[in-house]
């Protein structure tokens, strides 16, 4: 594999022009964390997954991530936010969930670079798992073309053509079984699986060594549940086991402390509560990150940090998206 690592002329050009209003929305001290959310980095192109970048891509917008920020280890900049001390133009790269190709796709890139990144991991994947999206994505792709009625899992007959028509269908099955009950979600995506006849790969997602490599190859580690539930819909004990539990899970892999949370799904008050804000807190992660968009001022609480996920292709719209979540102002709790 092969990947550019630095920005065109015409990208460069782009990224100045972005320059002097990042500096000003971004300046250091008590300036703003904006924080990268990334899930795969593909080694080719997936028509089913056309939001995950392949290898290049993700290089290319690396390239002008390391033009226009700093880029810090996420531990690293939680304690200088809450310090005052961000440098000019913070920023940090988190991958959620836990897949494979972050440790063969993207880590290259990031040593190439001289990034750092956090891999928040949902611990019972590892070593073999497949979480319930990629399960419906590989039953989908799997569905022979033409007229299938998926109306046992809310979406009605569809009619499949082509990797256009997979893709939706796929999304539209996630968004209908997304918010289930853990149980009830299972068995329908069990029952898809089993009559698309598809092979699960058991490749998706990292192994312990994998994981070991990861960490010892410049990742942070950070935990996401342990089977990556809705938060929100699950009782104060299965909270507990998931949050808690996964860190114990990481921690008994990586022999060191594990500090960093990542709330799956991510929405603040839709995908998790005060509650599992307190329990993270209970557990003793220093810092959680949602999916609120926005970036991290001086006083906003360690435990809901919001992330963003830039998706353009080119550098100036790359950096423009960039300029406007810096924008974003939300209602900020201070913290002791
Ligand atoms: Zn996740």
């Amino acid at each position: 594999m092969s990947f550019p690592i630095a920005p065109s002329p015409a990208e460069r050009a782009a990224l100045a022009a972005a320059w002097l209003p990042l500096r000003l929305l971004a300046p250091g001290g008590s300036g703003a964390l904006s924080i990268l959310i990334y899930h795969r980095v593909l080694p080719e192109r997936d028509p089913l997954r056309p939001g995950e970048p392949n290898q290049a891509e993700f290089a290319e917008q690396m390239g002008w991530v390391q033009a226009l920020f700093r880029v810090l280890p996420l531990s690293e900049a939680v304690t200088a936010l809450r310090r005052g001390r961000l440098p000019p133009r913070a920023a940090c790269i988190t991958f959620d969930d836990g897949y494979a190709d972050n440790l063969h796709c993207a880590l290259p890139v990031l040593r190439a670079l001289g990034l750092p990144a956090t891999c928040f991991v949902a611990a019972d994947y590892l070593d073999g798992g497949v979480m319930f999206n990629d399960r419906i994505i590989e039953a989908v792709r799997a569905l022979p073309k033409g007229e299938t009625d998926l109306s046992a899992w809310g979406v009605g007959v569809w009619r499949i053509a082509g990797d256009e028509d997979r893709r939706r269908l796929a999304e539209a099955v996630i968004r209908s079984v997304k918010h289930l009950d853990g149980v009830e979600r299972e068995e329908r995506v069990a029952r898809l699986v089993r009559e698309s006849g598809v092979s699960l790969p058991r490749d998706l997602m990292m192994t312990t060594d994998g994981l070991r490599q990861l960490a010892t190859g410049g990742f942070e580690i950070g935990a996401h549940t342990r089977s990556h539930p809705i938060l929100s819909r699950v009782d104060d004990a299965t909270a507990r086991t998931e949050i808690g539990g996964s860190r114990e899970v990481l921690e008994e892999v990586l022999s060191e402390p594990v500090r960093l949370f990542a709330y799956p799904n991510g929405q603040p008050g839709r995908d998790y509560t005060a509650r599992d804000v307190q329990l993270v807190e209970a557990c003793g992660f220093q810092a959680a990150v949602s999916t609120a968009w926005g970036a991290a001022r001086r006083h906003a609480d360690p435990l809901e940090l919001p992330r963003f996920t830039p998706w353009d292709r080119h550098a100036r719209g790359f950096a423009a998206r960039m300029l406007r979540n810096l924008l974003i102002r939300r209602p900020e709790t201070v913290t002791a």
